[in-house]
């Protein structure tokens, strides 16, 4: 699979006032913190994929987004870059306080990659924490770790929402929420336990929906829960 075939696929963007910012072709130009830097160059990207650069410039000028893409596309960078920026810019990180940022996935399995991805790009940084919270692992084990102060949380919903009842962890720092695969996430039932994310934010926060479809489900959720986001729609997109 070649990144360059797809950097030449058909991107729109819309948004009501104010207007998108113009995308940022290289990694370079985006003005990132020296370590994530040198990590893209070190995980081998040397240039961003067409949706890389419409969403990093805008998650990076800190507006909402509702990216629509087909797999594949690089979103994964797309949201675990900016997400990092962003977390490096909240000062002072007080350590214990509960995490900055929190990405929601449907499957163990692909908050796994999306963890792994967020770990290569903070790979130089010093004590940056990422942790992952799924279902099918030891509860003690997630317990002590969010209880240690962690900066970024990548987690199913459902298990998530078990450490937040259980006061292990707690929404009141957190800033960035990224929802990976929204589409899959409604169809697995986990609409109630995203709601419950969303309607318990900080009232100040920046939130990233990525979605391949966009059933209605979504656009509802959109309409309720982010600010005139920045759309961004790669290739065909059904509903
Ligand atoms: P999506 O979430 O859109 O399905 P991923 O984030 O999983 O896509 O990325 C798909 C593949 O493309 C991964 O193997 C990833 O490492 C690779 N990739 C993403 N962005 C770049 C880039 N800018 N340069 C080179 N490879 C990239
Ligand atoms: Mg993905």
């Amino acid at each position: 699979e070649d990144v360059r075939l797809r950097l030449n696929v058909e991107v729109t963007v819309a948004s009501d006032s104010p207007p998108a910012p113009a995308p940022i072709e290289s990694f370079e130009d985006m003005l990132l913190h020296p370590s994530i830097m040198k990590d893209i160059t070190y995980h081998g990207y040397t240039r961003p994929t067409s949706i890389q650069a419409q969403a990093m410039t805008v998650a990076l000028s800190g507006r909402d987004l509702l990216g629509c893409a087909q797999t594949g596309s690089g979103k994964t960078a797309a949201f675990a870059i900016p997400m990092i920026q962003h977390c490096l810019a909240q000062s002072p990180i007080w350590r214990g306080d509960g995490p900055l940022a929190l990405v929601l996935a449907p499957t163990r399995e692909l908050a796994q990659q999306i963890e792994k991805e967020v770990k290569c790009f903070s790979r130089s940084l010093e004590c940056f924490r990422t942790a992952i919270v799924v279902g099918g692992t030891n509860i003690a084990d997630q317990r002590s770790e969010l209880r240690a102060g962690v900066d970024v949380i990548v987690a199913t919903p459902g298990r998530f929402i078990d450490h937040l009842q259980q006061g292990n962890t707690s929404l009141s720092r957190i800033s960035f929420i990224v929802l990976d695969e929204a589409d899959r996430m409604l169809d697995m039932g986990f609409e109630p336990q995203i709601r419950e994310v969303l309607h318990n934010l900080p009232k100040r926060h920046q939130t990233l929906l990525f979605s391949a479809t966009m059933p209605v489900e979504i656009e509802i959720l959109t309409q309720e829960y982010l600010t005139t986001p920045v759309q961004i729609k790669v290739g065909k997109v059904s509903s």
